[in-house]
C-alpha cells in the first residue's frame, strides 16, 4: 500500500451520479470512495477536477462515503422511475481497493442492489482487486445483471512494478479471473491501457475471461492522449518502448494478439468494450 494514506468518512448527498462523456451509454456511475491507494502512475484522474480540488497527493488520500441504506434504496426508485439504470462501478476510483476489506461499502451497494435486483438492469464493475471474489454470493444473485472487468495491461510483473507499483500483483488477479468464472460470473479482462507485454499475453488469459477490451492512452484519457502527456508517463518507458508501445497504433499489435485467441465476437476495443455486453456492436 502507499505510504501515510489519510482516511476520512464524508457524506456524499447521493451515491448514483449521472454518467457522461466515455461512459455517456451508462445511465449512473457509482463511486464508493474518492480517491484511490493503488496510485497507477498513469492514472489520468489525478488531472480531473474530483483529484485536481482534493487536498493531499492523489494515492495517498481516500475518502469513504458513509451509506444510509435506506437513502441508496430511495435512489434506486427514483432512478427506476426515470428509466433504464445501467451503473458502472467505478469511474474515478477502484471500488475494491485496500480500504474496502474494512470498510466494506461496495459490498454493502451490492447487498442493496441485490435486495433491489428488479431495480437494476446492469451493474459493471471495473477493478484491478481480487478482493472482488470476496462479494462472489452477491455476484452470483445478480446472475447476469453484472460483469467484472478486471484490469490487467501486461502480463509481465517488472512492468507492473513499474506503472503501478501499489496495485496487486498479476498472478493474483488471474486467480482471481479463475475464481469468478468458476462461479459462473461474467468476466472480462480489461488490457487497458496496453503497456508492454510478452508474445504469450493472450495465451496467458485463455478460457479466463467471457470478453476482452482493449484499450489505450490515445482513445481512452478522454482527451486524445493529452491528459496522459501531462501525466509525463512517456518517461517511464524505454526508449525501445516507447517506439513499440507508446504510438496510438500500438495497441492493434495487442489487438490482433488476442484475436488470434479469442473469438473475434468477444475482443472489444476502447469505448465499445466497456458497454453492457447486449449494447455492444
Ligand atoms: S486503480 Fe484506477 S482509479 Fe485507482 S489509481 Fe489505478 S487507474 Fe486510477
Amino acid at each position: 500500500m502507499a505510504q501515510n494514506i489519510r482516511v476520512q468518512h464524508t457524506e456524499p448527498r447521493r451515491f448514483l451520479q449521472p454518467a457522461s462523456g466515455y461512459l455517456q451509454d451508462y445511465d449512473y456511475t457509482l463511486n464508493p470512495f474518492v480517491g484511490c491507494v493503488f496510485a497507477c502512475k498513469y492514472c489520468y484522474v489525478r488531472a480531473m477536477p474530483i483529484a485536481r480540488f482534493h487536498e493531499g497527493q492523489w494515492g495517498n488520500y481516500v475518502d469513504v462515503k458513509q451509506l444510509d441504506s435506506a437513502s441508496f434504496t430511495r435512489e434506486l426508485i427514483a432512478a427506476r422511475k426515470r428509466g433504464a439504470v445501467r451503473i458502472f462501478m467505478s469511474s474515478s476510483t477502484d471500488p475494491y481497493q485496500p480500504i474496502e476489506y474494512r470498510e466494506q461499502r461496495s459490498r454493502t451497494l451490492l447487498e442493496q442492489m441485490v435486495a433491489h435486483a428488479d431495480l437494476v438492469d446492469f451493474l459493471f464493475i471495473q477493478t484491478r482487486s481480487p478482493l472482488v471474489t470476496r462479494d462472489i454470493d452477491l455476484l452470483q444473485a445478480l446472475a447476469q445483471r453484472v460483469m467484472v472487468s478486471m484490469t490487467i495491461e501486461t502480463d509481465l510483473e517488472d512492468v507492473r512494478r513499474r506503472f503501478t507499483p501499489y496495485a496487486p500483483p498479476l498472478p493474483k488477479r488471474y486467480e482471481a479471473l479463475r475464481t469468478l468464472r468458476d462461479n459462473g460470473i461474467l468476466t472480462q479482462v480489461a488490457v487497458s491501457p496496453v503497456l508492454p507485454a510478452s508474445d504469450h499475453f493472450a495465451s496467458s488469459l485463455r478460457n479466463l475471461a467471457d470478453y476482452v477490451v482493449i484499450d489505450d492512452y490515445f482513445m481512452g484519457d478522454g482527451a486524445s492522449g493529452k491528459r496522459t502527456k501531462q501525466l509525463h508517463v512517456e518517461e517511464l518507458y524505454t526508449p525501445d518502448e516507447i517506439e513499440n508501445w507508446y504510438q496510438p497504433h500500438a495497441y492493434q499489435k495487442t489487438l490482433t494478439q488476442f484475436q488470434t485467441i479469442f473469438p473475434a465476437e468477444q475482443v472489444y476495443v476502447s469505448r465499445m468494450g466497456f458497454l453492457p455486453p447486449a449494447d455492444r456492436k
